[in-house]
C-alpha cells in the first residue's frame, strides 16, 4: 500500500487525494504541481520489491506495503531530487550515456540513475545522485576528529600542567556507506547481466544543509562530493538481497510483522525517532518515540 496521506505543516494529516483537489488552508504549503509530483513518486506499482525497498529494514518495507501511512511532502522533496536533476539535464546526456533504466532479475528490480562516460574518458561508469545531510556525508566520507597536542600546557585552572590539544580532522576513517554500496553494486550486477561492462561506481552527493554552520563543523566544505564505491562480491550481494526478499515475501504471505529492523537499518534509533514514515505502526518505533518524548 503506498502512502495515503500527507502531513500538513501544522502536523495534521489529510488524504492525498483530498489535498490535491482542495487544501483546507488559506494557502497551500507548496505549489500544486510539486504536490502532484510528490504524490506520483509515492505511487510506484512494481511486481516485486525494488532494490531500495529490500535494502531498508524488512519491517519498515512490510509496514509501508500494508499500512495507510502518511508522509510529509517537504521531506519527500529530497527524494524527488534525482528525477529533478534528470529533468534539468534532459538534452545534455548526449554521447555514451544511458539514464534511468529499470532492470530486473528473479529477486528484485532497480532503476539506476545514469551509466556511461560521466566522470572520465572511460565510458562505463555507473552513477547515482543522492541528496543527503552533512551528517550522513561526514560518515560516508570517513571523516573523524582527533585531539592533537599543541605543545603548550595549561598554566592555571583544573587542567593545570596538562597538555593543551586542538581538534584535527582526519579523512581516512571507516566509510559508513554500506546501503549505498549494496544499492550501486546491485545495479552494477543488473547492468552486467544485461551485457554492459561497469568499470567504476560513483555517487554524486549533494549536501542539503551545506550552507549551515553545522556542515562546516562536520568538515563538509563543498556542496557536492563525488564518492567512489568499491566493488562487493556478486555472490555476497545476491545472497543478502535474496535472504531479504524471502523474508519480506514470507511476512506478506503470512501477514505477520517481521522482526524489528537491525540497529544499522534503524540508524541506531535515529530513524525510528524522526525519519521512519511507518513508526506509528511499529511497536518498537512507538517505544522509541515515547522514550524520546519522556526525555525531552
Ligand atoms: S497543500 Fe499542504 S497544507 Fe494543504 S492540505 Fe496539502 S499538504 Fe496540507
Ligand atoms: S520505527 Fe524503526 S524498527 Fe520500526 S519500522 Fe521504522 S525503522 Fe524499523
Amino acid at each position: 500500500m503506498p502512502a495515503t496521506k500527507f502531513i500538513c505543516r501544522d502536523g495534521s494529516t489529510i488524504p492525498i487525494k483530498q489535498c490535491l483537489s482542495h487544501c483546507p488552508n488559506a494557502q497551500r504549503c507548496m505549489f500544486l504541481p510539486t504536490l502532484r509530483s510528490v504524490a506520483e513518486s509515492l505511487n510506484r506499482k512494481l511486481d516485486k520489491p525494488s532494490v531500495t525497498e529490500l535494502i531498508a529494514g524488512t519491517r519498515e518495507t512490510y509496514l509501508k506495503k500494508t499500512q495507510p501511512y502518511a508522509v510529509d511532502p517537504m521531506q519527500q522533496l529530497y527524494a524527488l531530487h534525482g528525477s529533478a536533476v534528470h529533468t534539468i539535464q534532459e538534452g545534455h546526456n548526449e554521447g555514451n550515456i544511458i539514464t534511468e533504466e529499470r532492470l530486473a532479475d528473479d529477486i528484485t528490480s532497480g532503476k539506476f540513475d545514469l551509466y556511461g562516460q560521466i566522470v572520465d574518458l572511460s565510458d562505463n561508469t555507473l552513477g547515482d545522485y543522492k541528496v543527503t545531510s552533512s551528517y550522513k556525508l561526514m560518515k560516508a566520507l570517513g571523516y573523524y576528529k582527533i585531539d592533537v597536542p599543541t605543545g603548550e600546557v595549561y598554566k592555571t585552572g583544573l587542567k593545570k600542567g596538562q597538555p593543551k590539544t586542538r581538534k584535527e580532522w582526519l579523512t581516512d576513517g571507516v566509510r559508513h556507506l554500506l546501503d549505498w554500496a549494496i544499492q550501486l553494486n546491485y545495479y552494477r550486477i543488473l547492468l552486467e547481466e544485461a551485457g554492459f561492462k561497469v568499470k567504476d561506481m560513483v555517487i554524486q552527493a549533494l549536501c542539503r544543509d551545506y550552507s549551515l554552520r553545522m556542515a562546516a563543523e562536520r568538515n563538509i566544505t563543498r556542496p557536492l562530493y563525488l564518492i567512489k564505491i568499491d566493488k562487493i562480491s556478486d555472490r555476497w550481494v545476491k545472497l543478502y538481497m535474496k535472504v531479504k526478499a524471502k523474508r519480506l515475501e514470507k511476512a506478506l504471505k503470512e501477514k505477520h510483522l517481521p522482526e524489528k529492523c537491525s540497529a544499522r537499518e534503524r540508524w541506531h534509533e535515529r530513524k525510528c525517532q524522526s525519519y521512519c514514515n511507518v513508526a506509528e505502526f511499529c511497536p518498537y518505533g512507538r517505544l522509541v518515540k515515547r522514550a524520546m518524548n519522556k526525555a525531552a
